[in-house]
This record gives structure tokens, sequence and C-alpha cells, in this order.
């Protein structure tokens, strides 16, 4: 999952990237608003944090501009201080939630969470394809009654695969969403992490879920028997 923080402070910012990117995010920072604006706007982010206090334009007209351009990128604001005032003007400029600094990781980390399980579509806490069982926030998944451990990029691929099930995702989509948007490595690495991902999911059990669909992308289905 891929997460906007737009923070000016670039202590704070990088704070919170380490913080999200150990949870298995990916995660990209912009240092002002209309920078935030433009990344939000440009990416296909799964979730925003975006601080109030920004140079440029503040979070209230970042988050209205996104909501009034038809941009429902669930939102987590940040705010100065504990004032009631700054909260609901943030929920009513369409943001999702609220954090106010200075706030845990793990805090932090539990509210995303919670934004993409409520997001745009339904997004159950523990997901399920077919036998397949992935529980995001314990970071465990499971291949019937048998658990499978993952390396934290490998769980983050497993849990994009999952919430796309069925639908082919290219190797671009999976980049984008899985590792920093700064990549700029080989994109084959891809590749590479599919095929340890088929050890772990599929091979040990006569699987074949992650279907190659060739020229195009990768796709999970439910039944890979
Ligand atoms: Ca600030």
């Amino acid at each position: 999952m891929r997460v906007l923080v737009v923070e000016d402070e670039r202590h704070l910012a990088g704070g919170i990237k380490r913080g999200l990117e150990a949870e298995g995010f990916a995660v990209d920072i912009a240092l002002d608003g209309r920078n935030g604006l433009e990344r939000a706007n440009e990416g296909d982010y799964d979730a925003i944090v975006l601080d109030i206090m920004l140079p440029g334009m503040n979070g209230y007209r970042v988050c209205s501009s996104l909501r009034e351009a038809g941009n429902w990128t669930p939102i987590i604001m940040l705010t100065a201080k504990d004032g009631e005032l700054d909260e609901a003007e943030a929920l009513d400029t369409g943001a999702d939630d609220f954090l106010s600094k200075p706030f845990s990781y793990i805090v932090l980390v539990a509210r995303i969470r919670a934004l993409l399980r409520r997001g745009g579509r339904e997004r159950p806490p523990v997901l399920d394809v077919g036998d397949l069982r992935l529980d995001p926030a314990a970071h465990r998944a499971w291949r019937g009654d048998v658990e499978i451990s993952l390396t934290p990029r490998q769980f983050s691929l497993l849990e994009y695969l999952m919430r796309k099930a069925g639908e082919v995702v290219s190797k671009a989509e999976i980049l984008e969403h899985v590792w920093d948007y700064a990549f700029d490595g080989d994109p084959n690495i891809v590749e590479v992490y599919i095929r340890h991902l088929r050890k772990r999911i599929d091979e040990p059990f006569g699987r074949n879920a992650i279907q190659t669909v060739r020229l195009v992308g990768y796709r999970l289905e439910a039944d890979g028997g």
C-alpha cells in the first residue's frame, strides 16, 4: 500500500516515512502543500497523511482541492495542537481522520489501516482469497491452516495482490504500490519477488494461485488448484 506524506518538517516527515516503511508501506514525501497536491493528483495513493500548517498551500486547502476534483483517497490530517476547531475543520474539508501532534507511529499506522479498510470500497480487516488468508495488522499469512512466513516486502506484495484478487495487475502497478515512487532500480525485481512468493504460498501446496498473464502482468486467483 502506497502512502503520500505531506509534511514540511523534514525530520518529522523522515520519521513518519521510516515508521510506515517498517510496517511494509511504500512511502513518498512532499515537503509543501502545492507539491503535495500535485503528487496526490498524479500518483495513485492508497492513503495520504497531510499536515495542516504547510508552506505554499495549507493542508485544509490541499484537502478541499482534492475532494473538489473528485479525488477520494483516504486522508488523515495532522493537527498541530489539540484544538477542537482544528479537528472539526479537518473533517469538514473532507479529511477522513485526524491525529494531533505529537503522536506515536503505532497509532498512526493503526489509523491508516483503519482508513484503508473503510476507504473507497469494502476493505475487510482480514483478507481472504480462497484458502489464502492475510491479516495486515498482525503481519501474518496462512494457506489453509498452515502459517506462512514472509519477509516484509513479500508480505506487502501478497497484500497488494490479495486486495486486487481476480484482477490483472501490471508490473508497473506493483512497483508503484509495493516499492517507493522513487524506486529506480530494475523493474524485473517484481519477477524475482513473484518467484519468491510462489515458493512460499503456491509450490509447497501444489497450487498455482499467482498466474502470469503474458505481456500484461499477474493475477491472483482464489482457486489455483
Ligand atoms: Ca507543518
